[in-house]
């Protein structure tokens, strides 16, 4: 070759291969032998639904070769290659198909990752396909020889399988990532049970947590929500060669990104991408709590389902690995602060160790069980055995836990399972604050004063902090105005305003963010106040929100509750804001089940029974998984006198109440469940039930729909229409038949609470209702109700006046407006 001419080759060599590059990187699908994938460079599959290139998850400094969502906003791993031996540098890693193999070499060429086909042919090529499957071909067959879902990480796509190949004699396995950014194999895997015929969501590849249930020829007995077929359609099939599952989406879902996972907290969940509010929205979830995953909260950890950080280290503990314990993997548990006396080499004390009590706890796994005469007996048989951490007494046996402790779960106060347990500790645990004290009493009068002040202010820091470990522990906390004050930046936000006062968001010194609410007009005297607040705040259940505290200084009156991040129903069903998108129809399914539990609870599981009175969505609020809680029950005994007089002047409550409330008639708990089915038709229709149109006339929702159940009309016509459809349609069905049951006017006739549980729970049937007569006129006068019960009794909410007089008026009241249509003003009682 002409020396003088090299210097002209060069650079079009270097532009040859650079454009072959660019095309490489900005629009194949298929990586072709002896090509290779470096640095930034990705392909998409042909549809343009999947990347595969190097990826960081989050903070990690490591990369791995995975494949993502590509019209995803926020990235979405749904498959690593080398998930448990990352790389350093991408640019001088290159993933590469290699005599018949794709393979990943890291900067060193060392062979990281490999298909380990045995292809041996210098034709394959590796193509990413449109459903998220990166398949290995024989170029001259164009056979697959190798995918990537035969070998899935932690995540089962539409139109993927999950089985078991018995001819391959391998296994579809998901295996969750280790945290949030650690893509390596985590502790849960979810697989076919060949021999069982079912799925299995296990703990540590040993320990079952969840089953499916076996197949019964339509569905997995314990997942009936297979059968709906309303998003997916699933296929099982299994014979001698193996057995898989698989699933395809139904063209009716709005919603076109789905993915199946075994989350790194130990659920498995079915996501869908909302595109409008661009973020993954779990649809179904098992277990159904965080706190039944087993061993979320690792050794000595407690779970608590009702904070929002789930788990905390028994007092004496922390936690083994601060870092993941505070990024939300809390599977390290939790190590002793100090270690036990009793068998210990390094210690020289002679004191034995001693238990520490608590209560309302679900006990760890795996005691010991044995008779024993009484709880001292048992007590004695813990300590003298150097293995036994924990202690109990119950009905005559005395139960030990050797070893770590797992599965601990603090249980609200009224929940019956809840138990007390002794948990060893050393005795110099509780020893040490002495040593300060003695110290200060040998030492000058100065150093007494500092050590005076020291300790006053350690007083009360230590105070101020009890009362925050309490309020995070679930007990009721007095609160001064002062922290509420400081805790709201001056109630600078406000979260709505209601007739009882307005609500303020906040958060507190251990930054837990709470809802404070400024009462208005409380007629109860302090002792009254304050015994109905202990009522109240020894209530707890999952769909009920919370009070943590209050304040109570003179006239300011405050309560503090948690906070619900989701906000209140109504703002979800009327005017959802354009980043949140549509309650899908499970969700709202979900809601109506979970407040029917929450109202369930408050009229028949608490001490005294309560009536909320004020059921509506303004007071169904939504936390951040989309769980809802009844705010504001107790409240009509709280405030007194002034209650049903806010109720009458609230025109959003009034669409709510039921007609006792009218007619003078004792208000008994059936008054919630007239105002619960009116808002179960709300969640069935996205609107108000009463709404004005441009002509200015009223369109009364409950008639029109009773108007088409009673005469089996098509209930899908009286359904959300911004749900295009995508709804069960026996689920719709059978909440609009409840609806109209709950919706009576004779409340005899109306379900308790409990028997709309089960129906939503799918236990009882429900059959056709009575025609809800009544109801158009009821809401043709409601500007000019009169409400003759204004006065909740404050022992109980059986709220009396005369029978005989209220009905008469009331009739008086229906035929006036039939007639003449006059005007009644509200009664001023006293
Ligand atoms: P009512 O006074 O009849 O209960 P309301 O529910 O509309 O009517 P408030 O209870 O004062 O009025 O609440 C006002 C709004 O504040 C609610 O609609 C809700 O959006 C918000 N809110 C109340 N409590 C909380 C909370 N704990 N977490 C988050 N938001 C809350
Ligand atoms: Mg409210």
């Amino acid at each position: 070759m002409d020396a003088r001419k090299t210097p002209f080759f060069v650079p079009i060599l270097f532009y040859l291969c650079f454009f072959i590059n660019l095309q490489f990187s900005f629009g194949a699908d298929s990586i072709s032998a002896y090509q290779s994938l470096s640095g930034d460079e990705t392909i998409v599959s042909s549809g343009g639904n999947f990347e595969l290139g190097f990826f960081k998850p989050g903070n990690f400094s490591k990369y791995y070769i995975g494949i993502w969502f590509k019209k995803v906003s926020a990235r979405t791993v749904i498959w690593v290659a080398n998930r448990e031996r990352p790389i350093t540098d991408k640019y001088s890693s290159v993933l590469q198909v290699v005599d018949g193999n794709l393979v990943l070499f890291d900067e060193t060429h060392t062979e990281i990752w490999s298909t380990n086909t045995k292809l041996k042919s210098s034709r394959a090529v590796a193509i990413l396909l449109d459903e998220g499957n990166l398949v290995l071909r024989n170029g001259s067959s164009n056979s697959t020889v190798w995918q990537s879902r035969d070998y899935p990480s932690d995540t089962w796509l539409p139109g993927g399988y999950l089985g078991y190949d018995k001819r391959a004699n391998r296994t579809q396995i998901l295996t969750s990532w280790k945290n949030s950014e650690d893509p390596s194999p985590g502790l849960y895997t979810f697989e076919l049970d060949p021999v069982g015929n079912q799925y299995l969501l296990r703990w540590n590849r040993s320990r079952q947590i969840w089953t499916s249930g076996v197949w019964n020829g339509r569905l997995f007995t314990n997942v009936p929500e297979m059968a709906s077929g309303v998003i997916f359609s699933f296929t099982y099939r299994s014979n001698t060669n193996g057995s898989y599952l698989t699933y395809f989406l139904e063209n009716t879902s709005s919603i076109t990104q789905w993915r199946f996972i075994v989350d790194y907290n130990g659920q498995i969940k079915e996501l869908g991408w909302l595109a409008d509010q661009q973020k993954w929205s779990s649809f179904w979830s098992k277990p159904n709590t965080q706190c039944q995953v087993h061993a979320f909260c690792g050794a000595y950890g407690v779970c608590n389902d009702l904070t929002s950080t789930f788990c905390n280290c028994l007092p004496g503990f922390k936690s083994r690995f601060e870092k993941s314990w505070t990024s939300g993997d809390y599977s390290g548990g939790c190590k002793r602060l100090m270690e036990l006396e009793y068998g210990n080499a390094n210690t020289t004390s002679k004191k034995a160790d001693i238990f520490q009590f608590f209560s309302h706890m679900k006990w760890p796994d795996n005691p010991q069980a044995f008779s024993a005469v009484n709880a001292a007996r048992c007590k004695s048989n813990c300590l003298s055995n150097i293995s036994c951490t924990a202690y109990a007494y119950y009905q005559n046996t005395c139960f030990t836990w050797h070893g770590d402790l797992y599965n601990m779960q603090q249980l609200p106060e009224n929940d019956n399972n809840g138990r007390v347990i002794y948990i060893r500790i050393p005795s110099s645990d509780s020893s040490k604050n002495n040593k300060g004290i003695i110290f200060g009493v040998v030492g000058g009068s100065i150093a007494i004063l500092s050590i005076f002040s020291g300790l006053l202010l350690l007083a009360f820091r230590r105070h101020k902090a009890n009362k925050i470990e309490r309020a995070a522990e679930g007990r009721m906390v007095a609160f001064g105005y002062k922290d509420l004050k400081n805790a709201t930046k001056n109630f600078s936000e406000m979260l709505g305003k209601g007739g009882f006062g307005s609500v303020y968001k906040g958060t507190l010194p251990d930054s837990t963010v709470i809802a404070v609410k400024k009462l208005e007009g409380v007629s109860q005297g302090e002792k009254q106040f304050r015994n109905e607040i202990s009522t109240i705040g020894n209530i707890q259940h999952i769909n009920l929100v919370h009070l943590r505290g209050f304040c109570s200084q003179g006239n300011k009156k405050l309560l503090v509750y948690e906070y619900a991040s989701n906000g209140s129903l109504d703002s979800h069903l009327f005017n959802p804001k354009k980043d949140e998108g549509i309650l899908p129809w499970t969700t709202r399914y979900e809601i109506a089940l979970g407040t029917a539990r929450g109202l369930v609870y408050l009229h028949e599981k608490c001490r005294d029974c309560i009536i909320h009175c004020d059921i509506k969505p303004e007071n169904i609020l939504l936390d951040s998984y989309m769980c809802p809680k009844v705010a504001d029950f107790g409240l009509a005994k709280l405030v007194g006198h002034n209650f049903s007089r806010v109720l009458t002047t609230m025109r959003g409550t009034r669409g709510y109440l039921a007609p006792e409330w009218i007619s003078g008639a004792a208000i008994t708990t059936k008054a919630d469940v007239y105002s619960y089915g009116m808002m179960l038709l709300e969640l069935v229709s996205g609107r108000r039930n009463s709404e004005q149109t441009r002509d200015g006339k009223v369109n009364f929702f409950p008639a029109i729909a009773a108007n088409v159940i009673m005469n089996e009309g098509d209930i899908l016509t009286i359904l959300d229409p911004n749900l295009n459809l995508v709804a069960d349609i026996e689920e719709v069905s059978n909440i609009c038949r409840l609806a109209c049951w709950c919706i009576q006017e004779d409340e005899h006739v109306r379900p308790t609470m409990s028997k709309i549980v089960q129906v939503l729970e799918g236990v009882l049937d429900v059959d056709m209702p009575p025609d809800p007569r009544g109801l158009q006129v009821f809401i043709d006068n409601e500007d000019d109700i009169v409400f003759l019960t204004d006065k909740p009794s404050s022992s109980n909410l059986h709220i009396q006046s005369d029978p005989a007089w209220a009905s008469s008026f009331v009739e008086e009241q229906y035929t006036n407006k039939k007639t003449q249509g006059s005007k009644i003003q509200e009664c001023e009682s006293d």
